[in-house]
């Protein structure tokens, strides 16, 4: 039997450290480089970025606006597409969207940055104060929207552009959704994400209210009663069991919910983490939770996962990233127990897997351990169908444990739409979201024409 002690502390590091670990990971272009960069553009006819962005933003337009001097133009022309820019700009997996299909790669296997030059007109924006949208003449229609993340604020400003008068109703003390409460710390720093909230809500005709839960404070049906239409963008609030013996060991811990109070932790020295910790998962989030432990002072820090590299949804360059940052990431095993003292995880039993001749994942039977002093399940976030069915006279219908949506983001009730992570659209990525969002938006105007 171990009988290591945990090693469970705050405060690894010295207040410098954790001022660099989370800070700016990309700082922002200067004027210099912004002019330098925009000017690679070809500015292509029939872009292919601009069919690779989710939000369809015309890039080549805004690239030539800041190559021009046109600096608030070019924010503009992102911001009527895709209001959450700024946002997006930090966090969008752009080698796999807009930056993959840029022609420049064929030349010389290095897209335009367009990224880094999106955030540099957005912040050029929101640092001179600018509102640049108005509300449309009033309509004296009223919309629920159910979620303050990107998908139902991205909604909820196009509604409100429109003239309809929104009302946003989230369980959190604050707006934003992931990219407040999930997205890695050091891609969003400081306060940017309630200063976007704030440019957005500052449009005027939306009303947040925080601290209401669709499901427990209000019913779909009083919704659907109160007012003209409805909006769901709740997101994926349940999460995945490891269903393996020892999951309720202190110390094995939900990855999502630690990158919260991660990010709700003004000073990150107050924030205990493990001198070993465990990661198991393959995506995004075991990424972020391994880089983030690292960055807090962990010392070691391991990411299991079930199957290949190439089967990782975490981006080829998230992997690199999470390497470069010292993280191990060890494929082909999944976890059988995890075993602990007086009630503590100190390591975890895994079992090698692999493909049989049907491809369908087995374990070898050869085992191995780790030591850990936290385990994270990174293994993915689930709906919470409850929430909204529940005591409903008429089921939403849902499709592979989420809700159905057609290409207008309409629900089988009629005026109940819904978009981003708990709607079945596309990728589960903040741009997506938007995307639904604006769609819904537009959808939910033609149907209150109709009323
Ligand atoms: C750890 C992590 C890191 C990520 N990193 C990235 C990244 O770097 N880049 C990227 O593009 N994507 C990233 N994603 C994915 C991205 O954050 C989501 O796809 C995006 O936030 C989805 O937006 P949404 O509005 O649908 O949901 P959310 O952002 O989850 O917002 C849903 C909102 O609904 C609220 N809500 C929940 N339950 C209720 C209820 N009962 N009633 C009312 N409101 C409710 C929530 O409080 C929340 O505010 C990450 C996800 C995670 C988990
Ligand atoms: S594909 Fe690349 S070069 Fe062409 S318009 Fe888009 S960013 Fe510019």
């Amino acid at each position: 039997m171990n009988d290591r002690p945990s090693d469970i502390f705050a405060g690894r590091l010295s207040p410098a450290e954790y001022e660099v670990n989370f800070g700016d990971v990309e700082p922002p272009l200067d004027a210099k480089r912004a002019l330098v960069d925009s000017s690679r553009c070809y500015f292509c006819h029939d872009a292919p970025c601009i069919e690779a962005c989710p939000t369809g933003i015309d890039i080549p337009t805004f690239v030539r606006k800041i190559a021009t001097g046109n600096i608030k133009g070019a924010a503009i022309t992102i911001l009527e597409q895709n209001i959450f820019g700024g946002a997006c700009a930090r966090v969008c997996p752009t080698e796999i969207l807009c930056e993959q299909a840029c022609v420049r790669n064929l030349s010389e296997d290095k897209p335009v940055n367009i990224g880094a030059l999106q955030r540099y007109a957005t912040d050029h924006l929101f640092a001179a104060g600018v509102q640049p949208f108005q509300r449309g003449p009033a309509t004296g229609k009223r919309v629920a929207v159910a979620g303050g993340g990107p998908a139902g604020l991205a909604c909820a400003h196009r509604l409100a552009m429109l003239g309809h008068d929104v009302t946003v109703f989230d369980p959190r003390e604050k707006m934003g959704g992931l990219n407040e409460y999930g997205s890695a710390a050091y891609k969003v720093p400081h306060d940017f994400v309630q200063r976007e909230v704030e440019f957005i809500l500052s449009l005027g005709g939306i009303e947040a209210r925080t601290g209401k839960a669709l499901g427990r404070d209000i019913s779909l049906t009083e919704l659907r009663r109160d007012y003209d239409a409805v909006f769901l963008g709740i997101g994926l609030p349940g999460v995945n069991a490891l269903k393996a013996e020892g999951e309720d060991l202190k110390g094995v811990e939900d990855a999502v919910a630690y990158i919260a109070r991660l990010r709700q932790t003004k000073d990150k020295s107050r924030l205990p983490v493990g001198r070993t910790v465990v990661v198991i998962g393959g995506g995004n989030t075991a990424i972020d939770i391994a880089v983030q432990t690292k960055r807090l002072g962990a010392e070691d820090v391991t990411i299991v996962y079930r199957r290949g590299a190439v089967s990782m949804t975490a981006t080829d360059h998230e992997q690199e990233f999470a390497q470069i940052n010292g993280v191990k990431i060890k494929h082909w095993a999944r976890p059988l127990r995890l075993r602990g003292t007086n009630g503590q995880v100190h390591e975890v039993e895994f079992e090698y897997t692999q493909l049989d001749s049907e491809g369908r994942l087995t374990g070898t039977g050869d085992r191995f351990t780790l030591a850990a002093d936290m385990v994270f399940k990174a293994i993915g976030q689930v709906f919470l169908p409850d929430l909204v069915i529940k005591g409903a006279a008429e089921p939403l219908e849902l499709k592979d444990g989420r809700i159905a949506v057609n290409a207008e983001r309409a629900t089988s009730l009629p005026g109940v739409y819904a978009g981003g992570d708990c709607a079945l659209t596309h990728h589960d990525l903040t741009v997506q979201a938007v995307e639904d969002g604006k769609i819904a938006a537009h959808s939910i105007d033609e149907y209150l024409k109709t009323k």
